[in-house]
Formats: C-alpha cells, structure tokens, sequence
C-alpha cells in the first residue's frame, strides 16, 4: 500500500519562481547510472557536462557543500534541462524534495518541508491522506501500525483542547523542567548548519503561539516520522520541532523551511537530537504551555 498527502501528485518545483534554490548549498553525488550516462554522452553535449562536473571522495560530484550546481543559471533555472531535458538529471535531483518511508508492505511518500512550494502545500492545503493499492498487501501489524499513525495525525488535527494539550496528552508525563526551552536552544545552536545565522534564529525565551497551519505541521513530522523513530520518538521529535519552529524569528512556513533544511535534511542533526530526547520527559509540560 502507498499512503501520500492528497496534494502530493499536484507538487510542481516552481523553479525561478522559487525564493530559495535547492540546487545550492549541499554536497550532491550524481548516481551511479546517471554517472555512467554522463561518462557516455557524445559531442558538445558530453564535453559540456562533464567540464562541468568534478570528482569528490564519493564518486562523481554534481555540487560542492556551500556551493551553487555548476548547471544553476542566475535566473535559477536549470541549464542541463534546458540543454539536455528532464530526464538527463541525476537521481537526487529528479526525486527531490520527494521522501520515502518504507516499511516492508508499507510505502509512505511525500514532499519535504526543505522546499517553499512543498512548505506551502503542507501548510496551507486543507490536509487528508491518499491510500493507493499498489499490490503489496499490509500484514496485520503493518495494519495496526498504519492506523495508529493515522489516529494520531487525526487526532492533532481536530478534536477538543489546543493542539499543545492534545500533543501532551499523546506525549505522556507530567514532568515540569524550566530549563527545556534553554537547554533546547543550547542543543539547537551546537547542530551543524549551511546559513551560519540560523542559531541566532531562536528566541532568546520561549514563545506561545496560536495558529492553525501548526496542526498540518504537526501531521507532517508524525506523517514523516512515525515508522522511522517510532511512535514516542517521533512524538517528542515533532513537539520539539514545532517549539522550536515557533521560537524561531520569521512568518512561519518560511521558518519551517529554514528549519527543515538545516535540521532534517542533516541527519547528524537529526540524530543527535533525537538523542537528547531518549531521555527528555519533560516536553509534555512545555508543548501544553506554549502551543495554544
Ligand atoms: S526548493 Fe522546491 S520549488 Fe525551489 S527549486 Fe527546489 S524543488 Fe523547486
């Protein structure tokens, strides 16, 4: 079974409409058949790509970390669809920002928040899910799985209390610690990041904040999260990640790109504060208080 936001298929890159590029900033290899692509192409065509390419540890090296893509145009429009068309990019870039969260029978597919248009979708789209038969057939626990997730997304999109109670009611505990925030904004600005601005992003207290696009942002990271974390992992990391988003200074999908692209799209990031919450049990009790 695929399971997908019902705006997946609409997603279009909005190309030089875009304010923010992906194709700058991120070490990208080129794939190993799309590599050997490139190696075979004959003529002005072939020259021209490969002049544009380098050779990184890893294989073949498309872009350089903190670098713009060779093929990137000032208008930001890319230069080797427009010389060579769509299907001559490499896997990394044909696919991004799509995800997918597989679990043996099980395929969850999105768009990741890294990008404006797909940040706009998550939060702007009167949100619902698409199950589509495609031939794997769920076994009874994958089933359970599936329907709990889907209980807990239902359940922060509606129902009665704040989106803060209804989080911190999934979350469990009562446990109350004042330094949270301080120790999240302390952990928040040690990460590794592209935009060396970005710590500095985080309001110095707290912040509580009342808006409705908060509930799909939610569904986003449990959507995203439920069968690669687990379910009391991904809860803390969702309560965590819009505490943090809110704090963050900005109109709040373009935040929650920002902190997409500089936390999730890094998993040592990911990973190491996933590690702090391992022990956290005190996010109850700061999610409740601040998002109303
Ligand atoms: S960030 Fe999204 S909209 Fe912008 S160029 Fe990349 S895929 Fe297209």
């Amino acid at each position: 079974m695929t399971v997908k936001p019902n705006f997946f298929d609409s997603f279009k890159c909005i190309a030089s409409e875009c304010n923010d590029t992906c194709c700058a900033g991120w070490e990208i290899y080129v794939d190993a058949d799309t590599a050997d692509y490139y190696a075979e192409l004959d003529g002005d065509d072939g020259e021209y790509v490969r002049g544009n390419l380098s050779v990184g540890e890893d294989g073949m090296l498309l872009c350089r970390e903190g670098a713009r893509c060779p093929f990137l145009r000032e208008d930001n429009l890319c230069e080797l669809i427009i010389k060579l068309g769509e299907d001559s990019l490499c896997d990394i870039c044909r696919e991004h920002p799509r995800f997918y969260v597989t679990d043996e029978n099980l395929c969850e597919v999105g768009v990741g928040l890294c990008c404006p248009e797909a940040a706009r979708l998550w939060l702007d789209t009167p949100l619902g899910f698409l199950f589509e038969d495609d031939g794997y057939v769920l076994t009874d626990t994958e089933k359970r799985k599936l329907e709990r997730q889907m209980f807990i997304i239902d359940r922060l999109m509606s129902g009665d209390g704040t989106l803060g109670e209804r989080l911190s009611e999934l979350l469990g505990g009562d446990t109350s610690d004042s330094e949270l925030y301080n120790r999240l904004r302390a952990l928040y600005s040690s990460l590794e990041v592209l935009d060396k601005n970005f710590p500095s992003r985080f309001s110095v207290n707290p912040v509580s904040v009342s808006d409705v696009r908060l509930k799909n942002l939610a569904a986003y990271f449990v959507f995203r999260y439920y069968f690669e974390l687990g379910e009391e992992l991904c809860l803390k990391f969702t309560a965590v990640s819009l505490i943090m988003i809110a704090s963050m200074d900005g109109e709040l999908t373009l935040s929650a790109k920002d902190y997409s692209k500089e936390i999730e799209y890094d998993t040592d990031n990911v990973e190491r504060i996933c590690d702090f919450l391992e022990s956290c049990d005190s996010i109850g009790v700061l999610v409740k208080k601040l998002l109303q």
